[in-house]
């Protein structure tokens, strides 16, 4: 088993380990400000991961995808900046392609926005400058889960 990730307090520095939680969001240990919520799935813990109080953002990339890695740092800040409103959940689809077939993946980076059981897409650069664009992001959460 690898360690649990951490992740660094943006309130006040201190290092937390996340622990999988379907209630309720990651609080520092210290400060108990919300942490930004990242976690890698496997296709073992992917249909977990999206069992959350909060809406899930699902980031389907892989390693060898270019795009994924410009997509990547937009989806932590936005995952920074929605700390205690926002789950962010990685998938290496080489690793679950039994589950990319199953979302009709078609083409990464893909984002999928899971919300109440509906979802919400965002395929490549439409995704990105979604995220890029994270004051609009909690309205673009809404309009795209109303459109699932
Ligand atoms: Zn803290």
């Amino acid at each position: 088993m690898a360690a649990k990730p951490t992740t660094r307090c943006p309130n006040c520095g201190t290092l937390n380990r996340i622990a999988s939680q379907a209630e309720g969001v990651p609080r520092c240990g210290k400060c108990k400000e919300p942490l930004p919520w990242v976690v890698d799935a496997t296709r073992d813990t992917f249909a977990a991961e999206l069992r959350a109080s909060v809406p899930v953002l699902v980031d389907f990339w892989a390693p060898w995808c270019g795009p994924c890695r410009m997509v990547s740092p937009a989806v932590a800040a936005v995952a920074e900046d929605l700390a205690g409103k926002l789950k962010v959940v990685k998938l290496d689809i080489d690793t679950a392609p039994a589950i990319a077939d199953e979302h009709g993946v078609q083409g990464i980076p893909l984002l999928v926005l899971f919300r109440d059981g509906g979802e919400g897409r965002a395929p490549g650069r439409r995704g990105s400058r979604l995220l890029s664009c994270a004051n609009g992001f909690d309205s673009a959460l809404v309009a795209a889960t109303a459109r699932a």
